[in-house]
């Protein structure tokens, strides 16, 4: 075998192991450039990249090259002299991935004890954990788990494999993505295999079945799914989905299998508010060694909300930006890999109310003097600096924040914004003040 089929089959065992980011920021950059004694050799752009990969991936990895076509291989880095190639995006660009071959392993690294709780996905959890610790004896059967990208399903659907066969290793549990199920459903077909097929189903004592919208379409193996899932729930098998959306809202399934379905339990799992995102910053960085500051975490907190994935992608790109780039880990750092994931701007839930409230509580001037019509100098200092951070923070109109502070026109707010940025420059009182605003709002650092 060539050294690039060796690497290929590896990955795609790395890729049924590790999470998704963790893959596109340290294995993605690897170049497979040879084989010498049945080493693979490994080109990295530094020495702290594979130090990385053997402090924390090394049983992976090791494990991703035995048995590939009856050998054994090992590995050995080569530090790339010329690293310029991938100093820049190619942590987050997915190159071509080749599938999974062991897809149907639970994947070790999501259990219940590294997921973090909050009122955005506590109910699922527990049902979860309820069903893996009396799976197909809990009235939860099927148990449905949906919402949107990124927000755990999968990693709760592991997290009840991972116990079950903690809690009883005899225990059949078989665990797939909807388009695997597909899959070997094809296959068994195209191979005349299709008693092997159902019989590796209907063995199971626990399916768990990810991202069933997929089975959207395909009337066949739909048919199969529906025969698989009557068999097991008949016999008292527990079944775990996980969907994108309400199972009542999903088109293109059969109603009968969406009736089916109805007699589980249906649960959602939601964004994560800024108090989760933060405990599971701290967690995440502490999984993969990372010290960060808090004013670091509250910062990316701030900006980064939409899931799970994006906060935990937000803290490999810092430390695979840093190691590729040998660069300290510091605001500016941090901030570039937000504003890169956020799409430019630096986005927040900052509203005008929260401005105008620090600059009341900082300046000591009353919030209603600060829209009021006073024109004493430190009150009309506030409310440019409030105009202006409106400006800057949340990007709001002209004339919204002319409406806003009480109903003034929007030259008025030009004049303000022209003045303050004048202001930053020669009065430093001004500047500190609009520092520590910004700092407060946790806009900045
Ligand atoms: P989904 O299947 O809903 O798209 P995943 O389960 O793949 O989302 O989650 C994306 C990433 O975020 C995974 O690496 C997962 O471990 C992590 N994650 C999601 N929710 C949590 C949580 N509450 N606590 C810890 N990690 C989480
Ligand atoms: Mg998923």
């Amino acid at each position: 075998m060539s050294h690039n089929q060796i690497w290929t089959e590896a990955l795609s065992y790395l890729k049924a192991q590790l999470p998704g980011h963790a893959l596109s920021a340290w294995f993605e950059p690897v170049e497979p450039i040879g084989l010498s004694d049945n080493k693979i050799l490994l080109e990295v752009p530094n020495q702290f990249f594979a130090e990385w990969i053997e402090s924390h991936y090394e049983k992976e990895l090791e494990s991703s090259l035995n048995s590939i076509g009856g050998m054994d291989y090992g590995f050995k880095f080569v530090i790339n002299s010329n690293p310029s190639k991938i100093a820049t995006d190619s942590a987050t660009t997915p190159q071509q991935r080749p599938k999974a071959l062991h897809q149907n392993n639970i994947n070790k690294l999501y259990r219940f004890d590294n997921f973090i709780e909050g009122g955005n996905n506590e109910f699922a959890k527990n049902a979860a954990l309820s069903v893996a610790n009396n799976p197909g004896e809990n009235g939860f059967n099927p148990l449905i788990i949906y919402g949107g990208v990124g927000l755990g399903k999968t990693h709760i659907m592991h997290a009840i494999g991972n116990r079950a066969v903690e809690l009883n290793n005899s225990l059949n549990v078989v665990i797939v993505t909807s388009e695997k199920f597909t899959l070997d459903f094809v296959n068994g077909l195209r191979k005349n295999k299709t008693i092997e097929f159902a019989q590796k189903y209907r063995k199971a004592d626990v399916l768990l079945i990810d991202d069933i919208q997929f089975f959207r379409g395909k009337e066949q193996t739909q048919e199969q799914f529906f025969h698989t899932f009557n068999a097991l729930h008949q016999a008292g098998k527990q079944i775990v989905m996980t969907a994108d959306k309400y199972p009542g809202e999903m088109k293109g399934l059969q109603d009968r299998l969406l009736s089916r379905f109805e007699s589980g339990l249906s649960v959602d799992v939601q964004p994560p508010n800024f108090e989760v995102r933060v405990a599971i910053l701290l967690e995440k960085a502490e999984q993969n060694g990372l010290t960060l500051d808090y004013d670091i975490i509250e910062f990316i907190a701030r900006h980064v909300k939409n899931n799970v994935r994006d906060l935990e992608g937000t803290i490999i790109r810092i430390l695979a930006k840093s190691s590729l780039m040998n660069k300290e880990i510091d605001h500016s750092l941090v901030r570039e890999v937000v504003q890169e994931r956020t799409g430019g701007r630096l986005n927040s839930d900052i509203s005008m109310e929260d401005i105008i409230q620090k600059v009341s509580n900082i300046s000591s001037i009353s919030e209603d003097e600060i829209v009021g019509k006073s024109r004493k100098s430190e009150i009309s200092d506030a409310r440019q600096v409030s105009m202006y951070l409106s400006r800057e923070i949340i990007g709001t109109s002209l004339n919204n924040i002319g409406l806003f502070f009480g109903g003034r026109d929007h030259t008025t707010v030009i004049h303000a914004v022209n003045t303050i940025t004048n202001k930053i420059e020669s009065d430093t009182r001004i500047k500190n003040m609009l520092s520590v605003v910004k700092q407060e709002l946790g806009y900045s650092f």
